[in-house]
């Protein structure tokens, strides 16, 4: 029987008191990637079973369902399938494939408990029918990142957030490996088209796409990672394709995976890679979810991403400790860090999803030695790599809206004074700044009224 990590029978205990005490219908479980979401839900999945509940397991991807397969195996819980090139079992806890689920709602019985795994895509078409045909199914969720790719939070679908430990906990426990972050100035994405608050993936490629920034990134990666194996997030199967073909060229056995491969090649490239055999393997979507490889030392990453939730998960494939690897080596090309921070610095979920600053906690931010390109905590005095000592008055360089702007004490004083003017929504509340700033009198009814006006004006 397999021992289970504390924070684990903690999240189990939460979860279980969620569905009891609570009396919730659908909690939502995060847990970074590594934190050994598939066991944790594996547990609930496997005593619901046994209580004589029906339970489906929602994946939507291939390699997840060997996943939670070998999960249930180490919990001990029977289970079957409802996917496509699966046995069909008869068990009380089925793994099921949303394509597969989605054709068959008319011909399978009625669930008691509906997990969702990757429960981030909780809101795409397929789940949200599946979800809809049975109203009457408790539903619990797990993800690393409560967010829609589009920013929107899961309070549609979830009712309750249960939080386990932060990245930043788990590579303090040990659980996932410490990291070492680089960014060289390879791409400047700032300039790319958005739609729906993602870099638009043709331009991204156009961008992107190049023997010289391939170059630029198989340079970094000879000089901080010879060999070591290594993934690559890329922004589409072309650019993939490319990217391997010049590492193949370099003397890298390099190979990219897209989901138009036959599974059977997929695992096989899979399991080359975790043997040794392929040292560097590139992708644009499998990689991002159920891509589980601890022997990944090394990330690199080639596709600028607007995404917090994908820019975690892509990062959470690397953080898996492992033999041998005292540190996960990060090289991102894109400027991935200014956009979100350091992978592991503190953040708040809600329910309410992305809600832009709301997230970023006090002392978020990253700074970037000017002479090794390691990127560090926005108060680092020195560079922790090469010693790199930064200027005592800071020259900060931030990216917002895409433009590169440098940031001025006085800038941040008064975007704090903007926020703390805005968090006032009463009228007394504005009099208690006017009172502790010093403001001319009066000037707490002036920006009141003017509010007033503008809500009049927009109604
Ligand atoms: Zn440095």
């Amino acid at each position: 029987m397999i021992s289970l990590r504390p924070y684990q029978c903690a999240g189990i205990a939460s979860i279980r008191e969620a569905f009891g005490a609570l009396r919730k219908r659908a909690p939502l479980y995060v847990l970074p990637t590594g934190g050994g979401k598939s066991l944790t839900f594996s547990f609930i999945a496997h005593g619901a079973g046994a209580k004589g509940n029906r339970v489906y397991i929602l994946s939507h991807r291939q390699e997840l369902i060997d996943q939670i397969s070998a999960a249930l195996d180490l919990t001990g819980a029977p289970h079957g399938f409802i996917a496509a090139g699966y046995p069909t079992l008869d068990a009380p806890v089925q793994i099921a494939s949303v394509q597969t689920l989605v054709r068959r709602l008319d011909r399978v019985p009625q669930p008691d408990l509906i997990v969702i795994d990757e429960a981030h895509h909780a809101r795409a078409e397929t789940f949200e029918r599946i979800i809809r045909e049975w109203p009457r199914a408790k539903l619990l969720g797990v993800t690393a990142t409560p967010i829609r790719l589009s920013g929107e939070g899961l309070g549609a679908i979830f009712d309750h957030l249960i939080t386990g430990p932060s990245m930043r906990e788990l590579i303090e426990g040990g659980y996932l490996a410490p990291y070492r972050l680089f960014s060289p100035p390879t791409v400047d994405a700032s300039g790319l088209p958005k739609r729906a608050r993602e870099f638009v993936t043709a331009a991204a490629e156009a961008l992107v796409d190049k023997p010289a920034i391939t170059g630029s990134a198989l340079e970094h990666y000879r000089q901080h990672a010879d060999g070591l194996p290594a993934l690559v997030f890329c922004v589409s199967i072309q650019h993939a394709k490319s990217v391997a073909d010049q590492f193949r060229e370099a003397g890298y056995s390099a190979f990219s995976i897209d989901g138009t491969m036959e599974r059977t090649v997929r695992r096989g490239v899979v399991e080359d890679f975790r043997d040794g055999r392929i040292k560097v393997v590139t992708s644009c979507e499998i990689l991002n979810e159920g891509f589980d490889v601890p022997g990944a030392h090394v990330g690199i990453f080639l596709r600028p991403t607007q995404s917090l939730g994908l820019y975690l998960q892509q990062i959470g494939r690397i953080l898996r400790p492992c033999e041998g690897k005292s540190h996960a080596l990060l090289l991102d090309h894109v400027g991935n860090c200014y956009r979100h921070g350091l992978p592991d610095e503190p953040r708040q979920w809600t329910l309410a999803g992305d809600d832009g600053e709301a997230k970023r906690k006090p002392g978020a931010g990253v700074r970037i030695c000017a002479s090794c390109f390691r990127a560090l905590p926005s108060q680092a005095k020195t560079c922790s790599e090469c010693g790199y000592e930064f200027p005592a008055k800071p020259r900060e360089i931030e990216q917002r809206d895409g433009e590169l702007a440098e940031v001025t004490p006085e800038m941040l004083a008064r975007r704090a004074e903007r926020r703390e003017q805005g968090r006032a929504q009463s009228l007394e509340a504005l009099r208690e700044i006017e009172r502790r700033k010093g403001f001319r009198r009066g000037w707490a009814e002036h920006v009141y009224h003017g509010r007033l006006a503008k809500q009049k004006k927009q109604a």
